[in-house]
């Protein structure tokens, strides 16, 4: 076990204590195969506790002058980046990305807070126009209780997108993360004791996460559901929600189109291709998953990407050298396989990759060569299934209403991409592509001022911007009579 890790919590943190359990649970680094830490699994008692302390600390956290909630919040701000380079360390070892991506995650989470806490000072209400002796006013007011699902990918960003705007508004918070990466969420919360947040208003459980979500949905006391993760896990949580009546937010799965149009600058695409599509090793739930390139550049375009695939270096995500890191888990290598090999049988070519790596570095981790399919078509398994790798499947197409229509046939609408130049087809692009985000000529479409979401099964809800505060507060109709 390295420092880092050795010197930080593994309890749960509830009401402004650390409590320990006697059930443990392994979490292993995916480059080596090691247990790093043992975290502490909540029980039922536990849990409860964790939602009664949060509703307990709602009044106050919400009463507080606006001033000194905003000062929290830059506290926060200041910590995480002050920090950033042991924090980056921590999710690295448990999550397997380069470190300069964990990093860049970290500093994306102190931007979240302080974005969400000046944002929290325009959280403005709205007058009517009413009768001469009426006063018709909406207030904005916080939620109450709030509990939030993360996933593994992005141990400390999906945490800090939700927890900084429910905070901002006045929420309190009940965290899960993800069993595979606790360690980044337990080092943002020793941040939080350091920032003296008020006892009860930011706690941790980790556990059974069946069980877990269950006490939430079921819990009078906890008025919304933030979940980010798989979509059938959210539907779960959806359809359990439903006697509690939970608002919610849901960030799901997605299976990003990427087209590339005939007049496209070749070069900006590739490099826009490879920059989204190998961040954490393509385990991004907006990482282009279908490239759509039109057949009459299609060959200038492969003469482009292959090179650069090939140049990328595989390796454990703490060597400075290493372009992609290992997939969290034999399961994920087992899946992006089958994917691969199903393409291959139904006529697909392997144009490079497509091999798991076992021999010297590579012996214990979960790695795998970035892989390039073509004549990749809708026979195949990786047409529809979301790729959560370092695949890129290739699919000509002669018109751009084809491309359109294929782009569209899918139950998933988070990200999608286009690289074009005449502007009339931009605007067909950017019209016709069913998703909550659409990048021209750019991949980079997350940023803490401009909303991020899904439709259709990738969800609803958005985070970011200044929608994504609102999605933490509700709005209070008054009707005065003078
Ligand atoms: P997942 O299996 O759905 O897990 C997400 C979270 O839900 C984890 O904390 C997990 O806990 C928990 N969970 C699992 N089963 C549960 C249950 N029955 N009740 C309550 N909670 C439960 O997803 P993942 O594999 O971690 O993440 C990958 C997925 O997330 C992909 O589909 C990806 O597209 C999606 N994602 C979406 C966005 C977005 O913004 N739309 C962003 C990132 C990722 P344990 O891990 O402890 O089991």
């Amino acid at each position: 076990m390295t420092n880092v890790i050795n010197e930080l919590h593994t309890d749960l943190y509830i009401n402004g204590e650390w409590v320990t359990t006697q059930d443990k649970k392994d979490v292993i680094n995916p480059a080596t195969g090691e247990t790093i830490a043992q975290i502490a699994q909540a029980n039922e008692a536990q849990v409860e506790e964790a939602i009664q302390t949060a509703h307990e600390a709602f009044s106050g956290w919400k009463a507080l002058e606006l001033k000194e909630r905003v000062t929290y919040l830059h506290k926060i701000a200041d910590l995480l980046e002050e920090n950033a380079g042991r924090l980056a360390e921590i999710m690295t070892l448990e999550q397997g990305k380069p470190l300069k991506e964990s990093k860049l995650e970290v500093l994306s989470g102190a931007e979240s807070f302080r974005w969400n806490a000046e944002e929290s000072r325009r959280l403005y209400g709205e007058l009517i126009p009413a009768p001469n002796n009426h006063k018709y006013e909406i207030i904005y007011e916080p939620i109450g209780v709030v509990a939030a699902i993360t996933p593994w990918n992005f141990p400390s960003g999906m945490i800090t997108r939700k927890i900084a705007p429910a905070l901002a508004a006045g929420n309190t918070i009940v965290l899960k993360p993800s069993g595979d990466t606790p360690l980044s969420a337990l080092a943002i919360f020793e941040l939080f004791e350091q920032a003296e947040l008020p006892k009860g208003v930011a706690n941790i459980v980790m556990g059974s996460s069946k069980e877990i979500g269950q006490a939430f949905t079921d819990s009078n006391k906890v008025n919304k559901i933030t979940f980010t993760g798989s979509t059938p896990i959210g539907k779960a949580l959806y359809e359990q929600s439903g006697q509690t009546l939970k608002k919610m937010s849901l960030e799901l799965g997605g299976h990003a189109p990427f087209i590339v149009h005939e007049d496209a600058d070749i070069e900006a695409a590739v490099k826009g291709l490879i920059a989204a599509k190998f961040r954490n090793n393509g385990q991004v739930c907006i990482a282009p998953n279908r490239i759509f390139v039109h057949s009459s550049i299609k060959d200038k375009f492969m003469d482009k990407l292959v090179p650069e695939v090939e140049a990328l270096k595989v390796g454990n995500g703490l060597n400075e050298e290493s372009d992609i890191g290992p997939l969290i888990r034999e399961d994920a290598i087992d899946k992006i396989k089958q994917q691969i090999v199903n393409a291959t049988d139904k006529g697909a070519t392997l144009v490079t990759g497509g091999h798991r790596l076992t021999e010297g570095e590579y012996s214990n981790g979960f790695f795998i060569q970035p892989t390039i399919l073509d004549h990749v078509n809708k026979t195949m398994d990786i047409f529809y299934e979301e790729t959560f790798g370092p695949v890129i499947p290739i699919i000509t197409f002669d018109t751009i209403e084809e491309a359109l229509a294929m782009a569209n046939d899918t139950e998933y609408g988070l990200a999608s991409y286009a690289y074009a130049s005449d502007s009339s087809i931009i605007q067909q692009i950017s019209r016709t592509l069913e998703y909550g985000m659409v990048g021209i000529n750019e991949v980079a479409i997350s940023n803490p001022e401009t909303p991020f979401g899904g439709v259709k099964h990738s969800g609803f809800g958005r985070e970011n911007s200044h929608l994504g505060i609102k999605e933490y507060v509700t709005a209070k109709f008054v009707n005065t009579q003078f």
